[in-house]
């Protein structure tokens, strides 16, 4: 897979873009001024694989509990670097809180919320900020809260022309202008170009696609991916994976978040693992064994291996955090734990360690394999222990 060419872009000492993975990152939705909220949020959120954190800096209280929040992560021995999201007042609040402007370790500003009439010298506030404190910034227009005054400028022009567009299609430019007008201005006021980052969101698929496409033909700015306003459970799921993969696939993105709407008190942390499994389904990046498992179909008489299969799943998953650090490269191994022999023993084989059980078969019989030949038959009462055990076996390897 080809990577588009992007300029590297240092985020407290994570970098997006040139050569780098493509980063994963996510947003909390705590109140930022309830500090031990935030810091428990981050931290849960950094522990799931969150690379980068954004949280909203949105009035004086949050500017202020910024530095209590980075000291509470790092007495924590939590360094992920956190980004503060602006929108209408940052201005005034990295200029008032020389604290907050100086400990984040990026600004995200939207040039469509910087303010109406005096919009260009707030956003030049905000740049000359990010250019005394030595941050970079991410301009992050979005599809819900689009530069007014240039959308109007735009609309009297196309309603000018012997076939004007339609609205959404102005809109769309629009939204390319946008972000292309103000990268262009930062870089006038001394932002360089290696501290800037850019998003252009929007809700549907197709328009995400088409957005992210033409921009990225545009600009060696490394590009955000997301699709705002996902929504809820399989909704949500389903269609930022259905934008984010196909702009991967070209090679477009260089850092993504997945903007599920939780269930109250639902989990946060969703999203990361959301980030993570699009990024190895696609082979672009690994970061935990995947477990491959049958559906189960009229061959299944019973549902022990669904359970054998969760349980393996929910044991790599607890096993991360100690596997990682002590068997680098443990991610990129595979398991099969399949339900009988038509498709049991292939998949099996294909995997660095797989199982099959024979959901037909009165006696429990099941075969396992390890590095594409048969390792011995499992039997008894024992053959999910048994069958972690030599897993944990073979990650020692
Ligand atoms: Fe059905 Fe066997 Fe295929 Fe699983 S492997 S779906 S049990 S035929």
């Amino acid at each position: 897979m080809i990577r588009r060419k992007s300029i590297p872009v240092d985020v407290g000492g994570v970098r997006v873009g040139g050569e780098a993975p493509v980063v994963v990152q996510s947003m909390t939705n705590t109140d930022t001024a309830d500090i031990p909220e935030t810091i428990e949020q981050v931290h849960r959120l950094a522990a799931a694989g969150s690379e980068l954190v954004r949280i909203t800096v949105n009035n004086k209280e949050a500017a202020k509990a910024v530095p209590a929040i980075i000291e509470g992560l790092d007495s924590r021995g939590v360094n992920v670097p956190i980004i503060g999201d602006f929108h209408y007042n940052g201005h005034v609040l990295l200029t008032e809180y020389p604290e907050c402007a100086r400990l984040l370790a990026k600004y995200r500003i939207n040039p469509g919320n910087t303010g109406t009439r005096s919009r260009d010298k707030n956003f030049v506030t905000i740049i000359e900020q990010a250019i005394k404190w030595d941050k970079p910034v991410r301009i992050g227009v979005n599809w819900g809260s689009l530069d007014q005054q240039l959308l109007a400028e735009r609309m009297d022009c196309n309603n000018e022309l012997p076939e004007p567009k339609s609205a959404k299609e102005v809109m769309m430019d629009t939204m390319i202008e946008s972000a292309m007008r103000s990268t262009a201005l930062a870089e006038e006021v001394g932002l360089p170009s290696d501290k800037i980052i850019v998003s252009c969101k929007l809700s549907g698929v197709q328009d995400l696609i088409e957005a992210y496409s033409r921009l990225s033909g545009l600009c060696e700015y490394p590009l955000h991916l997301g699709l705002t306003e996902a929504g809820m459970g399989n909704k949500g799921v389903v269609a930022s994976t259905a934008a984010l993969s196909v702009l991967l696939q070209k090679g477009i993105g260089e850092t993504i978040r997945v903007s599920l709407t939780p269930m109250p008190n639902g989990d946060r942390t969703e999203e990361v693992r959301v980030c993570q499994q699009i990024l190895q389904s696609m082979g672009i990046r690994n970061f935990i064994p995947q477990v491959a498992a049958c559906p189960g179909c009229g061959r299944t008489k019973s549902t022990y291996f669904q359970e054998l299969a969760d349980e393996i799943h929910n044991y790599i998953v607890e096993m991360m955090p100690i596997w990682r650090e002590v068997y680098p490269g443990v991610e990129d191994m595979n398991v099969a734990v399949m339900g009988c022999v038509v498709n049991g023993p292939g998949e099996s084989k294909h995997a660095n360690i797989g199982i099959s059980l024979p959901g037909t078969f009165e006696e429990p019989k099941a075969p396992v394999y390890i590095d594409g030949e048969h390792h011995s038959t499992l039997t008894g009462d024992h053959i999910g222990e048994t069958f972690r055990k030599m897993l944990d076996d073979y990650v020692v390897k």
